[in-house]
């Protein structure tokens, strides 16, 4: 996978987050503040411009992720911000230089990615955030690449259980985030950032796919 494919993956996911702004804000409207798909929408946006914008457009697969958790550190507010902009800054270092990425590269970046996002946040599996989805991913992920997965169904495997991970978040009560002052009445509810992050997870499967 190239730079065009991870290009390609920014784009397809600024294209699906907007589509599901709304989506995403009533979400966080049961749980949060109602504002997680404006938040993500305004970053993606944000990052969009950026990647236009920029002098010498980013190069490599690692420098596209890197630039994008940039822009969504500085552009989006609230808890996910930092946390999204921690995953694609840690995935862009761990992908360094590299023109072509493989699914073993793929696979570290986005161990890199959960990894920054635990250290940042301190949420664990189970506490109802984007870590619930985002590990059972990368945890699908890596077993499939292992069993000998081509890339299509590897990525399949990696978006199909990070939408897993998120339906499993609505009946678990937020220990984590805005959504843990509810206590128990939390529960009952799919957590806005998990299903962000599934939606992010598979853009990349698609973006992907089209670029073969
Ligand atoms: P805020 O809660 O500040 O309004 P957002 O609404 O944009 O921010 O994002 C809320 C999402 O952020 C939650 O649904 C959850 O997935 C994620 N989140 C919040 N706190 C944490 C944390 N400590 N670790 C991981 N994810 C978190
Ligand atoms: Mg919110």
């Amino acid at each position: 996978m190239d730079a065009e494919v991870f290009r390609a993956w920014i784009v397809s996911a600024a294209g699906v987050i907007e589509a599901n702004r709304d989506h995403l804000t009533q979400l966080d409207a049961a749980i949060g503040d109602a504002d997680h798909g404006i938040n993500l929408a305004r970053g993606f946006t944000a990052v969009l411009g950026a990647l236009e914008a920029a002098a010498t457009p980013p190069a490599t697969p690692g420098a596209i992720l890197t630039m994008t958790g940039n822009t969504l550190i500085s552009k989006v507010g609230g808890a996910s911000g930092p946390l999204y902009g921690m995953a694609f800054r840690r995935a862009g270092k761990a992908l360094g230089d590299a023109a072509d990425v493989d699914l073993p590269a793929l696979s570290a970046a986005l161990d890199a990615a959960l990894a920054g996002v635990q250290q940042l946040g301190a949420a664990r599996e189970g506490d109802k955030t984007m870590v619930d989805a985002l590990a059972a991913a990368t945890r699908a992920f890596g077993k499939a690449i292992a069993e000998g997965a081509s890339q299509d169904d590897a990525l399949a495997v990696l978006a199909d259980a990070a939408s897993a991970g998120a339906e499993a978040t609505v009946s678990m009560q937020a220990l984590k985030g805005r959504a843990s002052y509810l206590g128990p009445r939390s529960v009952g509810h799919e957590d806005p950032g998990a299903v962000s992050t599934a939606l992010i997870l598979s853009a990349l499967r698609d973006a992907a796919r089209a670029g073969r």
